[in-house]
């Protein structure tokens, strides 16, 4: 593999693998002390590319952001829309666009809300299901959502993965089987659900995108051309090939003759673990070395499953990085 891989995106110019942290707060929210201008100074001190500001059910702050923003450093617009039995976050919506938030599960309104969100572009995002507070818990089904929450880096003391995560990713994994038989699954996101300093990009997901920009930067998350990770210092590359043929994170490998391989490349998580999940679970599991700069291989066969997907975990056993899915036919 060569090192242009792992090299970052040219300032938001053309197609690249860029990081972003698509929930954020700032002193408009409860629980918020952070200036608009302050957020994106610890973005850009952070190594993102983008960032969404999904403020608690106001779009106060949408007007705000332009003035501190460039080339290298993208804002998309949302909402943290905080109903009675559940947050959801959506991204990509008009300044100024208020989505209603005064209802809960038993209403029967969340469908129409989504499908709003989804006429104007957006994408809406299932937030930190297993939020371990009242109200927080997501309670609708995932049907109509685009993206899951499965790292939400808000509740983290020191180590930024905690049970609500680990129950996420549980659920999200469990139902990717089923959901991609089916044709239609939900790719993971990442966010870290800033309010105060020093939290932002705590985890962020890294996007393939063919431009910094808002409508292909949510392209990328809605396809599942992504992967997550709690720091910048961490890199992937994961590929399935087959022969000639190659698929990345969130694309398809189409059926041929030869064996298929995955292989993952990892840096920056020395003595951790990577492991391989499919529809029959995790089906393999490596120790990296001290350097933390290793590749790790894995035969797959489409008879054995219709994707597969990885974890790297730091040696006590929190999450470092996942990967969506690449499926295979
Ligand atoms: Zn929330
Ligand atoms: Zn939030």
């Amino acid at each position: 593999m060569s090192e242009l891989e792992f090299s970052p995106p040219l300032s938001g110019r053309g197609r690249g693998w860029y990081r972003g942290d698509c929930h954020v707060h700032s002193v408009v929210s409860s629980g918020g002390e952070l200036t608009p201008e302050q957020l994106v100074a610890d973005a850009r001190a952070a190594g993102l590319d983008f960032l969404a500001a999904t403020e608690h059910n106001t779009s106060e702050t949408h007007g705000a952001w332009s003035r501190h923003v460039g080339d290298d450093l993208l804002v998309i617009l949302g909402q943290e829309v905080v109903t009675r039995t559940g947050h959801w976050l959506a991204l990509g919506i008009p300044s100024g666009q208020v989505v209603d938030w005064r209802y809960g599960v038993r209403d029967n309104m969340i469908d129409r809300h989504l499908e709003k969100v989804h006429r104007a572009g957006g994408l809406c995002v299932a937030a930190h299901p297993h939020a371990p507070y009242p109200s927080g818990t997501f309670m609708y089904p995932y049907q109509g959502f685009d993206v899951v929450e499965v790292w939400n880096g808000q509740w983290s003391s020191d180590v930024p993965w905690q049970a609500d995560n680990e129950a996420a990713l549980a659920e999200w994994g469990r139902s990717l089987a089923a959901d991609i038989h089916q044709g239609r699954w939900r790719p993971a996101i990442g966010n870290s659900d800033t309010h105060l300093e020093d939290q932002i990009a705590v985890p962020h997901t890294v996007v393939l995108a063919e431009e910094l920009r808002a409508d292909e930067i949510l392209a990328g998350i809605r396809a599942g051309r992504s992967w997550i990770t709690e720091s910048v210092a961490v890199e992937l590359f994961f590929t399935v090939s087959a022969g000639d043929q190659s698929a990345g994170i969130g694309e398809r490998l189409e059926a041929s003759d030869e064996p298929a391989v995955a292989r993952v490349d990892v840096r920056g998580v020395p003595s951790g673990t990577v492991s391989f999940h499919t529809e029959q679970g995790m089906v393999h599991r490596a120790s990296l070395t001290c350097s933390g700069s290793d590749a790790v291989e894995w035969p797959i066969s489409a008879a054995d499953s219709a994707f597969i997907r990885i974890e790297v975990r730091h040696p006590e056993g929190h999450m470092a990085a996942l990967s969506n899915p690449i499926l295979l036919t």
